[in-house]
């Protein structure tokens, strides 16, 4: 019997040993086992010398990063994994503009300077369990895994790091004792786990990140351009409607609509402020579509302002007509927008600029609010509160808030849902759910209110149940300014 392999042993002075060990058993006369000879040689020397060649390999001796070799065993895993897991990923084929030039003019010393801080720059624009390979010459390749499949998510996460990418490499570099300016131009071939696993996929996924690259190049460079013309159309509308909304404060394009709230009896009790964008091209922008984009961009914190400002102005307008001035304001307030640090500042110096008493403002906020930072909400709300401003919870029912929660929250106000009431007269679950509501608020305390009524059927239910404040199309449709000034001159019937 003969065994030979290679072992790691220590050595007497605590260093480890690679070493190629050739045992063999040595037999008596008898045939029985006697002793084992043992050949151990050290092949510490050669193991590194073999590390140094896996890594010449695959490994890009100028940058250090993964060259090609080893991106497309990684591709293959990534694609494996992705279909395993049902996940996303995305390929950004990545080359610089103008490259050649900066090799001809200042020398290949310069041009490989540059390209060792590209591959630093590149490398904090990604998460641990990316990959970020050179293929050679100035073309880089960023392999993004592990996101999710939903194409929408995929083509906004993966425009995202483009982004953060197009402006790391375009900070000036210090090369030859000035600032050299470069951009790249970036092509993005996302793959979800339905990317067939044939061996072909690899090699054609390379092709379809470096086919959008050169759209890159071509619509100007330093830009992003993606593989599927579908996603393209998707990132496009979104950065032109995120440019436009930018722009839509400064031109003024925001108008406030206000919509009726309604007492049992008839009466007008108030108004929940609801913004519009009049766009010169799209017309009517419903919030639906950007408020979020405002919320991502950041460019809610100014439209709130604007919001907060135009409804207390609104409110203070009221207090010169006794016959409006019981009407209360409710505007919506974003996560974001609470949760800014000059959130009950802001609050405070409109209610004193526009002379609106705050005992009739009220802020809706949703459930995310008060799950996400308890604590600090309440304090925000408190800080609020001691100015007189009061609070409803806004689609009630469809978050996570917990009872718990709602204990400890100063609230005036629970607003039910108005999917609940939609189908109030044909799901029992969603009667229930209504019952529940009216009985928690009376339990706690609260004020209810019904948004989305558009039946009578539907308030005669509600009526029954115990709700007795109603807001919806069956009252009044959200109204322009003039138009809700009509409605609230007219004699209730
Ligand atoms: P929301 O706060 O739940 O507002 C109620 C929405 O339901 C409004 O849509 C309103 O027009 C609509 N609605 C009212 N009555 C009925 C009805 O009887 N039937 C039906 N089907 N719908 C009814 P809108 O104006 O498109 O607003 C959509 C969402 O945009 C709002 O939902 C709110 O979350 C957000 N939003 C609107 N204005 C602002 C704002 O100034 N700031 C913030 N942060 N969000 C706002
Ligand atoms: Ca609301
Ligand atoms: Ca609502």
């Amino acid at each position: 019997g003969e065994w030979t392999g290679e072992l790691v042993q220590r050595h007497r002075n605590g260093d480890t040993i690679e070493v190629e060990g050739r045992w063999t058993l040595v037999r008596g006369e008898d045939g029985s086992p006697q002793s084992i000879l043992a050949i151990n040689t050290d092949i510490s020397q050669r193991k590194a010398n073999e590390r140094e060649i896996q890594r010449l390999a695959f490994y890009d001796a100028l940058t250090g990063l993964p060259n090609r070799m080893l991106l497309m065993d990684r591709m293959h895993q990534a694609l494996a994994t992705a279909q395993r897991r049902q996940q996303g990923g995305a390929l950004l084929f990545i080359d610089l503009d103008n490259f050649k030039q900066l090799n001809d003019t200042l020398g290949h010393d310069q041009g490989d300077l540059l390209l060792q801080q590209v591959a630093q720059r590149l490398n904090t624009c990604v998460r641990a369990v990316d990959t970020v390979a050179r293929l050679g010459g100035d073309e880089f390749v960023v392999m993004l895994e592990e996101l999710s499949p939903k194409p929408h998510e995929l083509a906004m996460y993966a425009r995202s790091v483009g982004e953060k990418i197009l402006t790391m490499l375009a900070v000036p570099y210090a090369l030859a004792g000035y600032q050299y300016r470069s951009t790249p131009s970036i092509g993005i071939a996302p793959f979800t786990g339905e990317f067939t696993g044939e061996l072909a996929s690899v090699g054609e996924l390379l092709k379809q990140a470096d086919l959008a690259m050169y759209q890159a190049k071509t619509a100007g460079r330093n830009t992003l351009r993606f593989f599927d013309p579908d996603m393209q159309a998707v990132v496009t509308a979104r950065a032109a409607l995120e440019a436009d909304l930018r722009s839509a404060l400064a031109q003024d394009e925001f108008l406030l609509h206000f919509q009726p709230q309604m007492r049992h009896t008839g009466q007008c009790v108030g108004v929940e402020a609801l913004v519009r964008w009049a766009h010169p091209q799209r017309g009517m922008v419903s919030p639906a579509q950007f408020i979020p984009l405002a919320e991502e961009t950041g460019l809610i914190l100014p439209l709130g302002r604007w919001v907060l400002h135009n409804a207390c102005q609104q409110l203070a307008s009221w207090q010169k007509d006794p016959a409006l001035a019981h009407l209360t304001m409710a505007v919506n307030v974003s996560s974001r927008q609470f949760r800014h640090a000059s959130f009950v500042d802001d609050v405070a110096r409109v209610l004193a600029i526009t002379g609106a008493p705050s005992g009739q403002l009220k802020l809706e906020l949703t459930e995310s609010v008060l799950v996400e930072d308890m604590e600090t909400t309440i304090a925000t709300m408190e800080a609020l509160r001691s100015y007189g401003v009061g609070f409803s919870l806004d689609d009630f029912g469809t978050g996570y808030s917990s009872l718990s929660y709602l204990k400890r929250m100063p609230l005036d106000q629970l607003k039910i849902d108005q999917s609940f009431v939609r189908d109030l007269l044909t799901d029992p679950n969603d009667a229930a759910i209504v019952d529940t509501i009216i009985g928690l608020s009376r339990s706690l305390g609260l004020e209810v209110i019904a948004e989305g009524v558009e039946s009578t059927e539907q308030r005669e239910l509600l009526a029954r149940a115990g709700c007795q404040l109603y807001q919806g199309y069956l009252f009044s449709r959200p109204l322009s300014v003039d138009l809700l000034d009509a409605f609230l001159r007219t004699p209730a019937a």
